[in-house]
């Protein structure tokens, strides 16, 4: 499982920093082997047809906020059925998603640590203990780390983890209580992917 993160930056041939300190080091696999894995990854890609390009931006996306095809699907529908535009919404529910929260406030390094730290119960939302990392959060929301798991060593040294993460102005950070100030806006995201093309990929 070690590579295997690193090989779907390869595929995509970009950083998606999966793995969160690692891949600002020059252990990251992009700086050591910058082409796609395999036999024949050295050798010169086609270019993509509009429909591969869209098929590899909606990769990237979901390789990114880890999530599966349907659970990517179903937020597809709901971005073009509510009001607003479709590429902003889609990107404020991965964004309000519990998991990516963690991540983004930095308890975790990275967006697959989040995840499991919230599937193992150790996050409160507004005081209750919450196990679904899909979980999306709304205005008002409170997160904060259970008493009895911030003595475990993967919450070690949280307040210079919070201090290395840029903090999103639509939470707020205080006595280690996150709050959800507001909605996402659209581009309020470290994901390098081009929204547009993945509406119009599910569009077809
Ligand atoms: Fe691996 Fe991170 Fe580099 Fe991607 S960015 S290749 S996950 S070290």
């Amino acid at each position: 499982m070690i590579n295997a993160k690193c090989k779907k930056c390869r595929r995509a041939n970009q950083k998606l920093f999966l793995k969160g300190d690692r891949c600002s080091t020059p252990k990251c696999a992009m700086i050591k082997k910058p082409y796609a894995p395999g036999l024949h990854g050295k050798k010169r890609k086609k270019a993509l047809s509009e429909y591969g390009s869209q098929l590899a931006e909606k990769q990237k996306l979901r390789r990114i906020y880890g999530i599966g095809e349907k659970q990517l699907r179903k937020y597809f529908k709901e971005a073009s059925k509510s009001r607003g535009i479709a590429t902003d919404i889609l990107l404020r529910i991965l964004e309000s998603r519990i998991d990516n929260v963690v991540f983004r406030v930095g308890i975790a390094e990275s967006r697959a640590k989040a995840r499991q730290i919230v599937s193992h119960g150790h996050i409160l939302l507004n005081g209750r203990k919450v196990d679904i990392p899909s979980i999306i959060l709304k205005k008002g929301d409170s997160l904060e780390i259970k008493k009895s798991s911030l003595l475990k060593p993967i919450f070690k040294g949280l307040e210079n983890k919070f201090k290395k993460q840029d903090l999103p102005n639509w939470l707020s950070l205080e006595n280690k209580k996150i709050s959800v100030l507001s909605l996402p806006e659209n581009r309020e995201t470290d994901a390098p992917v081009d929204l547009q093309m993945i509406i119009e990929f599910y569009s077809r």
